[in-house]
């Protein structure tokens, strides 16, 4: 993640007669917000999203509280706040099958602005938007993951539950019940661990589903069971081997009993 940083910003002192390429080249609205513990939240945003860019300074404590059972920040992020889907794009992995609202690394959060994009009620969908990349960070962070988790054994319905479930408010949050229904038969294997062509598809089932799983798991052992889940993989345990040692059951004899809810045998 640090390479590609060093990349991006060569490539960035190379262009600066493009308009396209870096929003802090274009439009150098930038502030910076400290945190107690020493970390800083850099927010650079085009400068049509001023208001934004206000409106998140003032959100942030709120948010950074709201994510904060899933580890402290031990480095600086940055937030950039797009007002366009190109600028918004070019930050993001291409290869991301479905639609994004936002996108999070080690060290970064990228967002389209809701409020440039014409969403109603614009600051509660940054809020959930930013609660759901600040703690994929502060789990990045966490265990140290600085390569895509998509290339280890954590499984979608973890990574991308946590974030939903910690952006979702208690009553937007569904159980298995609700996921027979809308589930409609398919696999919930599928959904637990989709492949790129599901999350095209049944994004908004995947990530329900990946959100009601992870509140099953917060349900066993509380917020203590997840982290010494993330402490296990920090210190180079595998999610399989982690997950055994915490709640003492494999994940198979987990979703087998996930599946039995929604009336699946497998
Ligand atoms: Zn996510």
């Amino acid at each position: 993640m640090t390479k590609s940083f060093i990349l991006l910003g060569l490539v960035l002192a190379l262009s600066n007669c493009t308009t396209t390429q870096s929003i802090s080249l274009n439009t150098p609205q930038v502030t910076h917000v400290d945190l107690p513990d020493g970390v800083t939240i850099r927010i650079e945003n085009n400068i049509s999203e001023n208001l934004v860019a206000s409106v998140l300074r003032q959100d942030l404590p709120r948010l950074l509280e709201q994510t904060g059972h899933w580890g402290a920040l031990s480095e600086d992020v940055i937030i950039r706040i797009h007002g366009s889907s190109s600028g918004f794009r070019d930050h993001v992995k291409q290869d991301h099958p479905g639609h994004l609202d936002g996108w999070a690394t080690y060290r970064s959060i990228d967002v389209q602005s809701p409020r440039a994009a014409g969403v109603e009620r614009w600051r509660d969908r940054l809020r959930q938007v930013v609660v759901h990349e600040l703690t994929h960070v502060r789990f990045f962070q966490t265990v140290r993951l600085h390569v895509d988790w998509r290339q280890t054994d954590i499984p979608f319905w973890f990574v991308e539950g946590m974030a939903v479930y910690t952006a979702q408010t208690e009553q937007s949050r569904t159980d298995w019940r609700g996921l027979r229904r809308a589930s409609n038969g398919l696999d919930l294997r599928l959904l637990l661990d989709p492949t790129p062509i599901v999350v095209q598809q049944q994004s908004r089932l995947a990530y329900t589903t990946a959100g009601v799983a992870f509140g099953e798991i917060l349900a066993l052992k509380g917020t203590k069971g997840i982290r010494e889940i993330m402490g296990g993989l920090s210190n180079g345990e595998t999610f399989t081997e982690v997950f055994r040692r915490v709640y003492d059951r494999s994940i198979g004899d987990i979703l087998r009993s996930w599946g039995a809810q929604i009336g699946q045998d497998f």
